[in-house]
């Protein structure tokens, strides 16, 4: 990594006040219906369940969106996990066909990642082989340590940020250098001797093996589709038109869950996904075989924001535990 530089917490705040303000900073761990309020803590809680999904596609927007004005936008607080998403989200909205909207929105963004430092109890992202001291995608890496709040450029983007809005940054002594050396080789250290469970996942299901291990999730699921709108690596949407006063009627982009019933059906009725237990099956090979497949990256990241928000309890993690033990070694 390039220089590490220093500030304090309140230091910081202020700084970050000023560019929110301005238009300049958004905290994504907000919500997705209040991404640009400032927030009394300026780093994401362990488990907090809004993601950077909200800003990059929100839950509803014009499908003919006019481009955003506007210089770079300061993204703050985004963790490792969420960086996966971005890049997933980036391969779907940003190759292969233009998505205005969404270029413009993607194109001002310059992320300030955190390094995580504190897990929720429903977070399993070393078992999906992510390192939780990663910059990749990120243009600023952040690392909190006491009252000092550490912050490495990763990117030009990154350092052209902190020059132009003038932050309150001092380069850190050679002592507290290697201080944060020492967390992240210490978060890295803790993350090897987990067992990285992605590729046994991917061969049990595609194996076709994992049959029981999805029955009684028919009885359990609400069918409420929440589990997909948390998920920061779900994209799906649909497109409807709403009433309007002034054109009689605008068309709008929209979250969609392959979970809800009916997402799947077909011209004449036809539908493949017709009981809960088929839709987290398929859901399971979406994320675990066919866009490893595609993209060669998993669809999930552990974030356990699924497990969190499921009003009928159903976690993730026990799904694929059935699902390995089930399949064998
Ligand atoms: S959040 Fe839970 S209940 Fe709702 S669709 Fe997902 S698995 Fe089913
Ligand atoms: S499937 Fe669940 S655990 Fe995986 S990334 Fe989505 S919300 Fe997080």
């Amino acid at each position: 990594m390039n220089m590490t530089l220093v500030t304090d917490r309140e230091k910081l705040r202020a700084w970050l006040e000023g560019l929110h303000a301005r238009g300049r900073a958004v905290f994504p761990f907000l919500g997705p219906r209040a991404p640009r309020g400032m927030p009394d803590r300026v780093f994401p809680e362990p488990g907090s369940l809004a993601s950077i999904k909200g800003l990059l596609l929100p839950a509803e927007s014009l499908l003919d969106e006019p481009p955003a004005a506007g210089g770079p936008l300061l993204v703050w607080g985004v963790r490792p996990c969420d960086m996966k998403g971005v890049a997933l989200i980036d391969e779907i909205f940003r190759k292969g066909f233009d998505d205005p909207p969404y270029e413009a929105r993607r194109s001002r963004m310059r992320f300030a990642g955190v390094v995580c430092r504190e897990e929720a109890p429903t977070c399993f992202c070393g078992e999906l082989g992510v390192d939780r001291t990663d910059g990749a995608g990120m243009d600023l890496l952040v690392v909190e340590d006491g009252a000092a709040v550490f912050i490495r450029p990763l990117t030009k983007e990154g350092e052209a940020i902190l020059s132009r809005f003038e932050a309150p940054f001092e380069v850190a002594a050679p002592s507290e250098e290697a201080g944060i050396e020492e967390i992240v080789a210490g978060i890295r250290e803790a993350r090897r001797r987990e067992e990285v469970k992605g590729p046994r996942i991917l061969k049990a299901l595609e194996s076709r093996r994992a049959g029981d291990a999805l029955t009684g999730i028919a009885d359990t699921c609400l069918v409420c589709g929440v589990c997909s709108f948390v998920c920061p690596l779900c994209w799906c949407f649909d497109v409807k038109d709403v009433p309007a006063a002034a054109s009689g009627a605008v068309r709008v982009r929209c979250w969609d869950s392959c979970q809800l019933g009916r997402y799947a059906r077909m011209a004449g009725g036809a539908d493949p996904y017709l009981d809960a237990g088929a839709r987290v099956r398929h859901r399971l090979l979406h994320k675990f075989v066919y866009i490893p497949r595609t993209y060669g990256m998993t669809g999930c990241t552990g974030c356990g924001r699924c497990a969190r928000a499921c009003p009928s309890g159903l976690d993730l993690r026990e799904i694929l535990r059935a699902v390995l033990e089930e399949a064998g070694p």
